[in-house]
């Protein structure tokens, strides 16, 4: 069994942010040279998130209102996590979209079903954050 572990870094400007990673995934399969497998990417932060889901601008607006209601970053003082620091509304954030997507690998290909992308989320942006990339089979 072959094994490929890469890091993707990200740079994001913005507090928050959707990235759409497919292309970099897609890149590190290739260079991984496994046909038939498993892929997992994951952030290595716990302000972040990796999902699958649909790359419609539309959509990425709707979850950043949506998380915005339910972990509101305003005001810090709301939480008791924002003691030295203000993102305790990224760690709900990143609870809810998820920490890591696992993707099976057929014939060199991600197989995904219908409009599925691999995104990263950003949710305490504006430092350099990574996630991995792990890819096993054959
Ligand atoms: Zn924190």
């Amino acid at each position: 069994m072959k094994h490929f572990r890469k890091e993707l870094w990200f740079q994001v400007p913005t507090r928050r942010a959707f990235i759409n990673i497919t292309s970099q995934i897609e890149d590190c399969l290739r260079e991984s040279g496994i046909r038939n497998g498993l892929l997992l990417c994951n952030a290595m932060h716990i302000t972040a998130s990796v999902f699958i889901n649909d790359d419609e601008s539309g959509l990425h607006h709707d979850y950043d209102v949506w998380l915005e209601k339910i972990a509101p970053h305003e005001p810090v003082s709301q939480y008791r996590h924002n003691v030295g620091e203000d993102n305790a509304d990224a760690h709900m954030k990143r609870q809810i979209m998820g920490r890591e997507v696992v993707v099976a690998i057929t014939d060199g290909k991600l197989d995904f079903g219908p409009w599925e992308q691999i995104f990263y989320g950003e949710f305490d942006g504006r430092r350099k954050k990574r996630a991995l990339v792990k890819i096993i089979g054959e």
